[in-house]
């Protein structure tokens, strides 16, 4: 299997070369030469184990998109390595089930790609860096994926002032080859230099870095194996279907469900639930593709005005009509994120966090005869809008309670190329927190 550019201007690529590439180097996205396609009884639900995909069965799922790649004989040392906590399918009520993929260490559905992408890189012969800018829940999930993976050294740059103080431990917690910034800036400026110091060719290339961002095609297909595996266990409990509700940002995670669709597994839909950065549901209500500065709402991993991903749904459907047979999209206001935050609790005793609200709220619009909702992170990392909303307390689970008692160490850092390449080639010296 050889990976392409969805702008078909540079060479495909096997699996490896894809991951640590990140972007083509035509500026598109990789995506494979073609999607395998499984049959009826390849996969049924006794092959996943009550909600935790096993591993040989992620590996034989994942097994064309490794084939003839240096990494193929680690495939399922690699799947084991990065699904293996639970991924509950939760019957709410006839009719509506509740996938839960916020069950891993960092307790948002990242935690799966970026296991994965880990497992993968640490298996790349040589050394390499991975820099990643964060506004919250992807920094933790890479820094918890890739904290002591062999080779690899990770600097994690967040602004100083916009994160949340439980985000804020997350991305501090972990020393040893991870680092991590409070840059004196916005996330704009963390992402402004992370593309610099990709820019810089020679230190680029000395560091062989890498980036761990949500374009890069070892995070998506791990993603596949969720959607697989609850289609086919949906359909053994209730004989039908199921389509899959999605909390839409980026896109990266409905594009893998989008994609289980296209390999065979029995999904009727994908419904992408995004808050009010509108680019996707607008292009299904006008046809016109237009991206804008992103806003900011309650639902923050979210907030992405120029959704990615996107490309690879519209190169897989050359044609639009047929994208809008698989796929359709309702954008949901700030209010209303919270208020299917609180249906969840007052029908089906379920506290949600404001990202999984849009699946709730875009689902009681716009209902199927079977949807599956995506919970895509713990109510608990966003306890300071939901606690007041449903007027519970919402526990920490012990994943987090445990990296909330950790020693938490950050460097300050000015918003400047320099001084970012200067603090990761020092030796580590992280400053404590008090
Ligand atoms: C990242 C994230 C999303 C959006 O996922 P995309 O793949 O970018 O569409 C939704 N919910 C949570 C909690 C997230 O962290």
């Amino acid at each position: 299997m050889r990976f392409r550019s969805t702008r078909r201007q540079a060479p495909a690529v096997p699996l490896t070369a894809a991951i640590l590439r990140g972007l083509a180097p035509d500026g598109g996205l990789y995506v494979p030469e073609r999607l395998p396609s499984f049959a009826a009884g390849d996969f049924s639900e006794a092959d996943f184990v009550a909600g935790a995909p096993r591993a040989e069965t992620a590996a034989a799922l994942l097994e064309p998109f490794f084939a003839g790649d240096a990494l193929a004989p680690a495939r399922e040392a690699i799947c084991r390595g990065a699904l293996d906590f639970p991924l509950p399918l939760v019957d709410l009520e006839p009719g509506v089930a509740l996938l839960e993929l916020f069950h891993g260490p960092t307790a948002a559905f990242k935690d799966v790609g970026a296991r994965f992408l880990a497992r993968c890189l640490e298996r790349a012969e040589e050394p390499r860096t991975i820099l990643v800018a964060t506004s919250g829940d992807t920094g933790g999930a890479i820094a918890a994926a890739f904290h002591r993976a062999a080779g690899v050294e990770v600097g994690v740059l967040f602004p100083r002032d916009g994160v949340s103080a439980l985000q804020r431990q997350q991305l501090t917690c972990w020393g040893d080859n991870v680092r991590s910034f409070a840059v004196d800036g916005t996330f704009d400026d963390c992402q402004r230099l992370v593309k610099a110091a990709f820019a810089d060719e020679t230190w680029r290339a000395r560091r062989r870095l890498t980036s761990a961002n949500s374009i890069n095609i070892g995070r998506l297909l791990p993603q596949t194996v969720y959607y697989a595996a609850a289609s086919l266990e949906y359909r053994a409990r209730h004989g039908a279907a199921p389509r899959f509700v999605v909390p839409s940002g980026n896109v990266g995670n409905a594009c893998a469900a989008v994609w289980a669709r296209e390999m065979g597994f029995p999904i009727a839909g994908v419904l992408l639930a995004t808050n009010r950065n509108r680019t996707v549901p607008d292009w299904f209500a006008t046809g016109r593709w237009e991206p804008r500065p992103s806003v900011a709402t309650p639902a923050n991993a979210m907030d992405v005005g120029d959704p990615s991903n996107m490309e690879r749904l519209f190169d897989l459907y050359a044609d639009a009509a047929e994208l809008r047979r698989a796929v359709s999209s309702v954008a949901v206001e700030d209010e209303r994120l919270l208020a299917g935050v609180a249906a969840a609790a007052g029908r089906w005793d379920r506290i949600l966090c404001p990202h999984t609200g849009a699946a709730v709220e875009a689902h009681l619009r716009d209902p199927a005869p079977h949807d599956v909702l995506v919970a895509t992170a713990h109510a608990a990392k966003f306890r300071d809008v939901v606690e007041p909303r449903i007027g519970r307390r919402v526990e920490l689970p012990p994943a987090l309670a445990d990296l909330m008692r950790l020693p938490a160490r950050e460097t300050p850092l000015p918003a400047d190329l320099g001084a970012l390449q200067r603090a990761m080639d020092a030796p580590p010296d992280g400053t404590l927190r008090a």
